[in-house]
C-alpha cells in the first residue's frame, strides 16, 4: 500500500502533544502527508520500562492526543515492537521518506535512537530528532572548565543568562488525512490499563491529556503561583501545581510553561525569572543534565563512595514502608497518598525517601524502584536526582548526616494534622498536639480517638533518635573508606 507522497512519519514518544511539538510542527510545514505513530516498545528502556502507574497515564494520554489528532483531520497509528522495524515498516507501507521525532535523553534511549538515526538513511529514508522537551538541552550548558554541572546554583543561573527558550509553536491548522491509513492496533491491545481496581484513586485525581495540562497550568498561574515559595511546603493544601505527570508525558512542554510563567509574571509585575516555580523547573532542566553526562546514576552513586555503603536488605520493613504501615503518620500518609493517586507531595517525597535510607538503611535504589512502579510522574531524570539527593549520594545533595526528622517535618508542615487525618483515617480523630508522634499521647487521648497503637495503628518500626545514631554509624564507615 503506497499513499500520496510525500509524507512524513511523525514518532510520538514522551511528547504526547499536537502544540509546539517541534516534530510535528515541521512535518507539517514539510507539507504532504503526516503519519502519526507511536510504538509500545517497553524492552527498549534499558530496564526501566513504564511502571504500573506510568502505564495507566500512558493510556488516557494516548486516547486524549487520538482524539486532538482527529480533531485535526488525523489520527494516531498504533503499533508494537522493535521501533526501528516497525518504522521501517510503516516507511515502506506509506512510501514516507521522513521519519521526525523530539528527542529523550534517557541513557538507553539516547543509544536506540543513535542506532535508529544511523539506520534510517541507508533504507533512504530521512531521519532528524528535535528538542521539544527541555528548556536547555544538556550539551548547551557547561560549567567555565567546558565541564558538565553538578551543582545546581551555577548551573541555573548560566541557564538563565543564555538567550531566552524561543516562544513554542503553534498546533498544526489541520493536517490532510490519508485517503487510506496503514494498519494500526487498538490501543486497548496495549493493555496499559491495570486490571485490578488500583487506578479508581488515580482517575479521581487526575484528567491526563494536553488538555488537562493547559487546565492545570492555567489555574496554578491564575493565583497558586503568587504564593507558592510559601505554600510549595505545605502536603495538606494545593500549593503546588501537580504539573509533574503533564510534564513527563509531554502534554505540556516546558517552554509553554515558560512562556505562560513570564506573561503572568510581567502582568503581576514581578521578577518572574527569580519566582521559586521557575526554579523547580529548572532543577528538572538539572536532573536531565546530570543524567545525560552521568548515565550510570540510575542505578549507581554518583559519589563513588556510596558504592560500599552498609546497607542492610530487609523484606519485611520494606513492604511495611511501601504499605505506608511504619507507625510515623507523615511518612505513612505519604505512601498511602502514593498508592492511592499515583502522586505524593514534593516535601513528603523527602521525608519517605529520608525515611528508608537512613532510618531503615534500605537502598536508595530499592525505594527509587517503587516510586518506579507507583508515581505517575516516574521519571528516570527527576526520580534519580530526587533519591540521590536524599541519599546523599548524588550531586548537590542533602549531606548523609541530614536526617529528616519526620515528627518535627509534621508539626511543621502540616501543623493541624490534615494531611495525615486524609490519608490515614484511623487516627481522624487525633488532636493535632500528638497527630505526628500518637504513641506518646496520653491513653486517655487515644481512647477517646479509637486509636489503639499496634492493634489499629502499628506501633514506630523503629525509633527515630536510635535510627539517627544507627545511620551516622553506618555512615561513618564509609567515610572510613574514602577521607572526605
Ligand atoms: P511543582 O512544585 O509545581 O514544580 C513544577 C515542576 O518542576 C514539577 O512538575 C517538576 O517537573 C519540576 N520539579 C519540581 N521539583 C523538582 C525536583 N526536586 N527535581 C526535579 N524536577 C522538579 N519528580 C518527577 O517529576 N518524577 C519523579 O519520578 C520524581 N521522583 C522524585 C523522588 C524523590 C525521592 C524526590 C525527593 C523527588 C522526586 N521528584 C520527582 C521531584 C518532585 O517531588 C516532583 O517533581 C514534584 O513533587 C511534582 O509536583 P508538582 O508538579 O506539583 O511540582
Amino acid at each position: 500500500m503506497s499513499l500520496t507522497s510525500p509524507s512524513t512519519i511523525v514518532w510520538f514518544r514522551q511528547d504526547l502533544r499536537v502544540a509546539d511539538n517541534p516534530a510535528l510542527h515541521a512535518a507539517w510545514k514539510r507539507g504532504g502527508l503526516v503519519i502519526p505513530v507511536f510504538i509500545w516498545s517497553p524492552d527498549e528502556e534499558g530496564g526501566w520500562s513504564p511502571g504500573g502507574a506510568s502505564k495507566w497515564w500512558l493510556h488516557q494520554s494516548l486516547r486524549s492526543l487520538e482524539a486532538d489528532l482527529a480533531s485535526l483531520g488525523s489520527r494516531l497509528v498504533i503499533r508494537r515492537g522493535a521501533s526501528l522495524l516497525e518504522l521501517t515498516k510503516l516507511a515502506r507501507e506509506t512510501g514516507s521518506k521522513a521519519i521526525y521525532w523530539n528527542r529523550r535523553y534517557e541513557p538507553a534511549i539516547i543509544e536506540r535512537d543513535k542506532l535508529i538515526k544511523a539506520a534510517l538513511p541507508t533504507e533512504g529514508i530521512e531521519a532528524e530528532s528535535f528538542n521539544g522537551g527541555l528548556l536547555f538541552e544538556p550539551w548547551t550548558i557547561a560549567n567555565k572548565s567546558a565541564k558538565p554541572f553538578q551543582v545546581f546554583t551555577p548551573f541555573w543561573k548560566t541557564c538563565l543568562a543564555q538567550p531566552e527558550p524561543t516562544p513554542p509553536l503553534p498546533a498544526p491548522d489541520s493536517l490532510r488525512a490519508a485517503a487510506v491509513w496503514p494498519q494500526s492496533l487498538p490501543l486497548e491491545s496495549l493493555e496499559l490499563e491495570p486490571k485490578i481496581k488500583w487506578a479508581e484513586g488515580m482517575r479521581a485525581a487526575w484528567k491526563p491529556g494536553a488538555k488537562g495540562a493547559t487546565v492545570q497550568l492555567r489555574h496554578f498561574l491564575k493565583e497558586p503561583v503568587l504564593t507558592y515559595s510559601n505554600d510549595r511546603n505545605r502536603p495538606d493544601i494545593q500549593g503546588t501545581s501537580r504539573l509533574s505527570p503533564h510534564l513527563h508525558f509531554g502534554e505540556i512542554s516546558p517552554r509553554q510553561v515558560w512562556q505562560a510563567a513570564k506573561s503572568r509574571g510581567e502582568a503581576a509585575g514581578q521578577d518572574w525569572k527569580r519566582w521559586q516555580f521557575l526554579t523547580e523547573i529548572g532543577w528538572r532542566e538539572f536532573s536531565h543534565h546530570l543524567l545525560f553526562y552521568f548515565p550510570h546514576t540510575t542505578t549507581e552513586p554518583l559519589r563513588s563512595d556510596f558504592t560500599k555503603f552498609p546497607w542492610r536488605p530487609n523484606a519485611e520493613w520494606l513492604e511495611a514502608w511501601q504499605m505506608g504501615r511504619t507507625g510515623y503518620p507523615l511518612v505513612d500518609a505519604g505512601l498511602r497518598e502514593l498508592w492511592t493517586t499515583g502522586w505524593m507531595h514534593n516535601r513528603v517525597r523527602m521525608v519517605v525517601a529520608s525515611f528508608l535510607v537512613k532510618n531503615l538503611l534500605i537502598s536508595w535504589q530499592d525505594g527509587a524502584r517503587w516510586f518506579w512502579d507507583t508515581l505517575v510522574d516516574a521519571d528516570l531524570a527527576n526520580n534519580t536526582l530526587g533519591w540521590q539527593w536524599t541519599a546523599g549520594c548524588g550531586a548537590d545533595a542533602a549531606p548523609y548526616f541530614r536526617i529528616f526528622n519526620p515528627i518535627s517535618q509534621g508539626e511543621k508542615f502540616d501543623a493541624n494534622g490534615d494531611y495525615v487525618r486524609r490519608w490515614v483515617p484511623e487516627l481522624g480523630r487525633v488532636p493535632a498536639e500528638w497527630i505526628h508522634k500518637p504513641w506518646e499521647a496520653p491513653a486517655s487521648v487515644l481512647s477517646q480517638a479509637g486509636v489503639e497503637i499496634g492493634r489499629n495503628y502499628p506501633e514506630p518500626m523503629v525509633s527515630h533518635a536510635i535510627a539517627r545514631e544507627v545511620a551516622l554509624e553506618a555512615y561513618g564507615k564509609i567515610r572510613k573508606v574514602t577521607p572526605a
